[in-house]
């Protein structure tokens, strides 16, 4: 195995998905470490250092969204958490927290694998000092400049619509709920209104989809929020 390798802490307390784990990211030529709790897990993370963290959110010692905030006192590395459904209102607890993504059990080896990606790449742009220009496909939109192009034509955005994606944008790859875009492009008092929501999100993937109905940037995570694509599937 390569000594660069991206390096994977699996925190979760179920053998068996453990073993699932392990055998899908060492596939993948992932560096892989285990731990059975969250008192175990946090002193592996400290540890180690690793480039990304999974999560399972149902852990014996320790609360999940607990175990996301204490994680974020010092540490930037991507998080995936894991969920069952029962645990809906932690995982966007988690996010909120500071978690990159989530995966619901149970979860096909494909989707863990494009989610890993997806976080991994989100490391290379830390958030707050994102590049000056997100592009994707042929949507980029110039945080510098303040333009939007698809195609290399410009288009035309409200101030809403504009503070929206590029909310989308620094933090692309990355779930971002409800809660969190509404709080952050409209303010703290408007966390309630997932209509608005809705309705700028129509007007954006109008302006900036080629088809609406099948967005390949702006995506929908159904029940928790929005993403913006960071590659294209
Ligand atoms: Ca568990």
């Amino acid at each position: 195995m390569s000594t660069n390798a991206p390096t994977i802490i699996i925190i979760e307390d179920e053998a068996q998905i453990r073993r699932f784990l392990r055998a899908a990211l060492t596939a993948e030529g992932y560096q892989v470490f285990e731990a059975e709790t969250a008192g175990q897990g946090l002193v592996e993370a400290a540890m180690r250092k690793p480039d990304l963290l999974i999560l399972d959110l149902g852990l014996p010692d320790m609360d999940g969204v607990e175990v996301v905030k204490e994680l974020r006192a010092w540490s930037s590395c991507p998080i995936i958490v894991l969920s069952a459904r029962s645990l809906e209102g932690d995982k966007i607890a988690a996010l909120d927290a500071g978690a990159n993504d989530y995966l619901v059990k149970p979860f096909g080896t494909g989707e863990l694998q494009a989610r890993i990606r997806a976080a991994l790449r989100n490391t290379s742009r830390p958030e707050g000092q994102g590049e000056a220009v997100f592009a994707i496909g042929e949507l980029a939109v110039d945080m510098a400049l303040r333009k939007v192009t698809v195609q290399g034509r410009e288009v035309h955005l409200t101030p809403i619509e504009y503070r929206l994606l590029t909310v989308l944008a620094r933090h692309a790859g990355k779930v971002l709920t409800h809660q969190f875009l509404l709080k952050e492009v409209w303010g703290a008092s408007y966390i309630e209104r997932a209509h608005y929501l809705r309705i700028y999100m129509g007007a954006l993937r109008h302006k900036l989809e080629e088809d609406p109905a099948q967005p390949r940037y702006l995506l929908t995570e159904v029940g928790v929020g929005y993403r913006m694509a960071n590659e294209l599937s």
